[in-house]
């Protein structure tokens, strides 16, 4: 069982477990094309986190690079064995975060999206929760994260600055 704010996840094969050990520090739904192609479904659920919170408990993560949508590319955390995906890290945000698959996790529901992003691309039958916060593309991100998070954020670009 997972304490409020600690969350554990693994592959289908149980190769990899791990444990996020706070809060993300927010979670994007993506319904883009791209997150629809390699998910073969209708979107994605990413939790974003600093890398030091994220635990490997067991196994290992094999990193394969991805093409994305930005041209850059995107790191896929898969486990070795089964080759589910874990997490990503994109250039934008470096290696210090990483964008946790929420389905991934064992308790899925503790973590439903803070933001719909990209529902341009929307499949037409997801319907989202009235009160959602729903952008077309992406937004500003002072004016959709908590306090908490942007002061987050800030101590992970200040560690980047330094090294
Ligand atoms: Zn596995
Ligand atoms: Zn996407």
């Amino acid at each position: 069982m997972s304490t409020p704010h600690t969350f554990t996840g693994r592959c289908t094969c149980n190769f990899v477990r791990y444990r996020m050990t706070s809060k993300p520090l927010l979670v994007h739904c993506c319904h883009c094309r791209w997150c629809q192609r390699e998910t073969g479904s209708a979107f994605v659920i990413n939790a974003m986190v600093e890398a030091e919170r994220v635990e490997l408990l067991t196994g290992e993560v094999e990193v394969i690079v991805t093409p994305s949508e930005s041209g850059k590319g995107q790191k896929i955390s898969r486990c070795p064995k089964c080759h589910v995906a874990l997490w990503s890290n994109y250039p934008g945000g470096g290696d210090a975060i990483r964008f946790v698959r929420v389905g991934t996790l064992d308790e899925p529901d503790q973590l439903p999206p803070d933001a719909h992003i990209y529902t341009m691309s929307k499949q037409p039958w997801v319907v989202l929760p009235p009160g959602a916060a729903v952008f077309e593309e992406f937004y500003e991100l002072e004016k959709v994260w908590p306090k908490e998070s942007l002061e987050r954020l800030a101590v992970v670009k200040a560690k980047r600055n330094q090294g």
